[in-house]
């Protein structure tokens, strides 16, 4: 962050206002696994409980990795929109047989979100077996960040900035700016864990919902951008010692309003989703027994290395889509290293003893 700090104003100024952030933006992510954990069945929410911190904090693990890690940037988003107008029915459901039809190449160029999202319920369902508590922790929460990417309109298309409708920044706009000024309105109960029978299935079904929404996020800010003048548009805010230029609030509410409870719906979506995720992987590995795991901690050496390995992340760089590159940075700035808003921790607690 210090790195960042000694940066040119204007060149700050001008990164927030086109990128904003990125990813659902990151208190929207660490909220999304801290709630789902609240949807738990019994068996499993002590040890989760007990690790929300860690769940919480590294739900943004895979994004300040991506610009490090090769190969991490296409598990974040899929364009299904350049594989033709109804790509997103005709698309091979299975990794195997897209694979087959347009080579590992193409699929890897335009993301592979959905296939991800299937892999990573696999591997967490392997460390629920080896009752590998710091592998359960580490892969349920990167699988809640896939899962919660895979529910934004913007990250099921080509057009994921608003780059080719003259529209640069709306990515931030709807999973960031909306989010931050009035998430703490939504509704964020979404009942008990599910068992899902079709994972793979599933992991699409989230992008069918969130790429249908895209025609809405483009067409309505497209609407409201005509009929608002420029400079009730944007509006300067102070964030620690940054002012920031942001989507002014009245022309947000606008938008929020025009879209409505559409942010709200996708949150809510990827809360379930990734509750009904861990508990089918806790199932499919045979329902093990998680108050064995209870007295888990991270050692000193694990935290070392945490620490070193975020580091690392943040030196390296290879170049990903801009508006998802070195952000994260901004969004320390902008919501500190753990959200500030209030939690809600009242997601599933109808019956079910939460
Ligand atoms: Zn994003
Ligand atoms: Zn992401």
């Amino acid at each position: 962050m210090k790195r960042f700090l000694v940066l040119p104003f204007a060149f700050i100024l001008s990164l927030i206002s086109v990128c904003d952030t990125f990813a659902w933006g990151f208190f929207a992510h660490q909220r999304i696994n801290r709630l789902a954990v609240f949807c738990l069945p019994e068996p499993m929410s002590a040890f989760f409980k007990r690790n929300i911190v860690y769940l919480t904090e590294n739900a943004v693990n895979p994004d300040r990795r991506r610009n490090a890690v090769k190969g991490e940037a296409p598990k974040h988003f899929i364009d299904i929109d350049v594989y033709g107008d109804s790509a997103l029915w005709k698309m091979p459901r299975r990794w195997q047989d897209a694979v087959a039809k347009y080579t590992e190449d193409t699929l890897q160029e335009y993301g592979i979100v959905p296939w991800e999202v299937n892999r990573m319920k696999y591997s967490l369902q392997k460390a629920f077996e080896r009752k590998d508590a710091k592998g359960i922790l580490r892969i349920a929460s990167d699988l809640g960040h896939y899962i919660a990417d895979s529910n934004v309109p913007l990250h099921t298309t080509e057009n994921y900035n608003g780059q080719m409708t003259g529209q640069k920044g709306i990515h931030g706009f709807w999973e960031s700016r909306l989010p931050e000024l009035f998430s703490d309105k939504y509704d964020y109960f979404v009942g008990q864990a599910d068992y899902e029978k079709h994972v793979q299935q599933r992991a699409w079904n989230s992008i069918i919902a969130a790429h249908s929404a895209l025609d809405s996020v483009l067409g309505f800010e497209k609407k409201l951008n005509a009929e608002w003048p420029e400079d009730k548009k944007y509006s300067f805010e102070q964030r620690g010692n940054v002012t920031t230029q942001v989507y002014s609030r009245e022309y947000s509410k606008a938008y929020d309003k025009m879209l409505g409870n559409q942010v709200e719906r996708r949150m809510r979506a990827s809360i379930k989703q990734v509750a009904d995720f861990w508990y089918t992987a806790w199932v499919d590995a045979g329902q093990p027994n998680l108050d064995d795991l209870l007295d888990f901690k991270l050692s000193d050496e694990d935290l070392k290395e945490q620490e070193e390995e975020r580091k690392l992340w943040q030196q390296k760089t290879i170049n990903v889509r801009t508006e998802e590159s070195a952000m994260i940075t901004i969004d320390e700035i902008l919501f500190g290293s753990c959200c500030n808003h209030k939690d809600h921790r009242s997601a599933c607690k109808d019956g079910h003893g939460h």
